[in-house]
């Protein structure tokens, strides 16, 4: 066997043991009722500031939470624990992504029947995290204005695992000259009937209209 091939079956052994960890996280937050939402985009599309501004609304009528992985420092922890709500870090070190694994040793004591939400902020990276169940029930993948309309298409992977995409910075649309035409048309060639968001964390522009999305009832899961 060379290494190439060794190499693969490697991958394909890690990624199938992740996918039964992520099983029995599904099947655990399903038991508690617990609405897991995770969030994956590229490094600074303002994942942390529109988490920190749904934590902030949610906890006024809900029992919220966040994990939020990142490869070093626990900053974003601690501006999200800004919304009251429990956050706790995971911090990755030198993995580029989160992995099932890493939110079960997160979650250890925390007792999931008394939450009602938990989202998981990915580490930023649109390549690997798309290859990682995680056991969440709805993932957001989010770009921003100022990354340009094609991001869909250089990712288009990752745009397929997720349920809905997020079109953050609104409020710099018109700044930057956001075609928001072409966005759409982007993430609609990669993924055919894929919902789309368009929000401001910083106005609160759009919030409550996806906030209404997440509070209705579940809808029934393909997967
Ligand atoms: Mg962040
Ligand atoms: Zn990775």
């Amino acid at each position: 066997m060379n290494t190439q091939t060794r190499l693969v079956e490697v991958r394909q052994k890690v990624l199938k043991q992740n996918d039964v960890v992520a099983r029995a996280l599904r099947q655990r937050f399903n038991d508690a009722g617990v609405r897991v939402i995770s969030l994956v985009s590229s490094p600074g599309s303002g994942k942390t500031m529109f988490l920190e501004r749904v934590l902030t609304l949610l906890a006024k009528r809900h029992r919220v939470a966040a994990l939020v992985g990142d490869l070093a420092t626990d900053n974003d922890a601690q501006r999200l624990a800004r919304s009251g709500a429990p956050v706790r870090q995971i911090v990755t070190g030198t993995v580029c992504h989160l992995e099932a694994q890493m939110v079960q040793d997160a979650l250890e004591g925390w007792d999931l029947d008394s939450l009602d939400y938990l989202f998981i902020e990915n580490v930023g990276n649109l390549v690997c995290p798309a290859s990682y169940d995680l056991g969440e029930a709805h993932r957001l993948v989010l770009f921003s204005v100022t990354e340009g309309e094609d991001k869909p298409l250089k990712y288009p992977t990752i745009f397929n695992t997720a349920d809905v995409a997020v079109i953050t910075k609104m409020d710099l649309a018109a700044a930057v000259g956001f075609d928001r035409a072409a966005a759409h048309a982007n993430i609609l060639a990669v993924r055919p009937g894929m919902q789309i968001f368009e929000l401001s964390a910083k106005t609160g522009e759009g919030l409550e209209e996806w906030l209404q999305t997440i509070e209705s009832p579940q809808p029934v899961s393909a997967g």
